[in-house]
């Protein structure tokens, strides 16, 4: 569905990214990982368009996507939920929510009440404006605005950061439900919150891939992925 190969990315002189190969089939949940600077979201930005691609092609089903523009891409359906979560922060939740559908383009996606069925926190927040907020309401906002966009397949930057370990559960939780229906790639430093959710992992280190392989067997290398990562 995703198939990135021999992805560069440069900023300057700075090479973040290096000849990466990766790729999520449909029905897949898959885990970018690595520590601070690994190059993790130089690799969704340049997938997303946010960031020119030097070398290397982006496709998504079958379509070279390598070098088009974010409105392009997220109309494709391959939608990026940022780091940091960017929630609108004077709409409210429903508001924000609703935003979702301008990047549809018309597809069937999920609606707000579907969203509200998965994330059942939000619904005595409707009318909140997105400041005034937890960093965990912001990133179920962020995720819920992704959904109704109707994506086809979801990036998602660091979903758990910053976040107390029982709203991490939460965020996680409607990951698996959302994964049972649309294919992702979650970015993390939360290795056994990614790994549990995900089937397969990829591991770099500045900005190369270091290993690759099943959840089972990237859970199996704790000494290997503790020297990238540091335990949680
Ligand atoms: P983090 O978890 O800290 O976000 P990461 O694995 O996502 O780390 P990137 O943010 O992709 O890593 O950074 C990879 C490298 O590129 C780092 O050396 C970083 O300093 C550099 N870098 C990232 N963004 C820029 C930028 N806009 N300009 C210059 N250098 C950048």
């Amino acid at each position: 569905m995703l198939e990135i190969t021999g992805l560069c990315v440069d900023y300057g002189t700075t090479r973040a990214v290096v000849g990466l190969d990766l790729r999520v089939d449909a029905g897949e949940a898959v885990a970018l990982l690595g520590p601070n600077g690994a190059g993790k979201t130089s690799t969704l930005h340049a997938v997303s368009g946010l960031v020119p691609v030097t070398r290397g092609t982006v496709l998504f089903d079958g379509a070279d996507i390598t070098g088009h523009s974010p409105s392009e891409i997220a109309r494709r359906g391959l939608v990026h939920v940022p780091e940091g979560r960017r929630v609108f922060p004077s709409l409210s939740v429903d508001e924000n929510l609703r935003m979702g559908r301008i990047a549809a383009a018309g597809r069937k996606g999920w609606t707000e009440a579907d969203v509200y069925d998965l994330l059942p926190a939000l619904v005595p927040l409707r009318d909140r404006a997105g400041y005034a907020l937890s960093g965990g309401e912001q990133q179920m906002v962020a995720i819920g605005r992704a959904l109704v966009s109707a994506p086809r397949m979801l990036l998602l930057d660091e979903p758990s950061l910053g976040l107390a370990p029982v709203v991490v559960q939460a965020v996680y939780g409607a990951l698996a439900r959302i994964a049972a229906d649309v294919p992702v790639l979650v970015v993390e430093q939360n290795t056994v919150a990614a790994l549990k959710l995900c089937h397969r992992g990829f591991v770099l280190s500045a900005g190369r891939l270091a290993l690759s392989g099943t959840a089972d067997e990237l859970g199996d290398r704790d000494s290997l992925l503790a020297s990238f990562l540091g335990k949680r």
